[in-house]
């Protein structure tokens, strides 16, 4: 950000405050900007309480970041100190998302209800409190969206493909392999199985402190929690029914990596 800046307006009119900055390189920078030198000030978080003058207009970037509260004393949301400042400077402030925070986003409705009703758009909204939508409707320099394709592995599975990996998918990778190039996989779960349950009376695998399923990690043949790490010995009978029914079902990233190894045995994965 800071490079981009810079090329476009040069070093000197340009500030910079983040939490990595000496508390000399910090007195610099603070000093430019009490001077009014800097007219441009990049920052972090704790930026929004800079001695700014004449202040234009304050952007928010990534706004639904909840990066902006500050958890630590003293307790503050950037956002709301932005808008304060915002509103004594009569300056716009503008918050950027393309994922926007539910809160911000339900104001703008709020603007888009109160002119459908008085049937008149006020351009002016930012002195007034009152959010106003403004949408981006294409990508900076018309860049393309990448290409994303959804599989349905219920259609997979009727196709007689038993595994995780779509046929669509195996192909893409057995592709890049072949060109010597890599593939990530994401998936958003640790661990083998994602939950443990029995087939007879229903009984599932649940931590004692958290109530929350427990997840199968297959290294260690342990139970675990993720949330407060509490751990079991892998189970095979049901310890309600004490049938021998108890299945793992869900799919973890270890059991995704021995698939991948089985699928592809001698690429290299990580
Ligand atoms: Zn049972
Ligand atoms: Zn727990």
């Amino acid at each position: 950000m800071l490079d981009r800046f810079i090329a476009r307006f040069g070093t000197e009119k340009i500030a910079v405050l983040h939490s990595k900055l000496s508390i000399g390189e910090r007195h610099d920078e603070w000093q430019k900007i009490k001077e009014g030198k800097a007219k441009i000030l990049i920052g972090a978080r704790s930026a929004i309480f800079a001695p700014m003058k004449e202040l234009g207009i304050i952007i928010i970037d990534e706004e639904h970041d909840s990066s902006y509260k500050s958890e630590t004393t003293p307790k503050y949301n950037a956002k709301e100190v932005a808008e304060k400042i915002a509103k004594e400077n009569k300056c716009p402030l503008l918050l950027g998302s393309a994922t926007p925070d539910l809160i911000t986003y339900s104001k703008c409705q709020i603007d888009r209800d109160n002119n459908l009703k008085s049937n008149l758009v006020n351009t002016n909204n930012f002195q007034k409190d009152i959010p106003k939508l403004l949408k981006l409707t294409k990508r900076a320099n018309l860049s393309k969206l990448p290409e994303v394709e959804i599989i349905d592995l219920k259609q997979e599975l009727a196709n007689g493909n038993r595994t995780m990996i779509s046929l669509e998918l195996y192909k893409n990778i057995e592709e890049n392999l072949k060109n010597k190039r890599q593939t990530i996989l994401f998936l958003n779960r640790r661990g083998y199985s994602t939950f443990i349950m029995c087939r007879n009376c229903g009984y599932t695998a649940k931590c004692k402190n958290c109530n929350i399923s427990l997840t199968y990690h297959s290294y260690e043949k342990k139970l675990k929690c993720h949330y407060c790490g509490y751990e079991e010995k892998l189970m095979t009978t049901c310890p309600e029914c004490h049938s021998d029914k108890i299945r793992y079902f869900g799919t973890g990233t270890q059991k995704l990596e021995q698939e991948i190894h089985k699928q592809f045995p001698r690429s290299n994965y990580y």
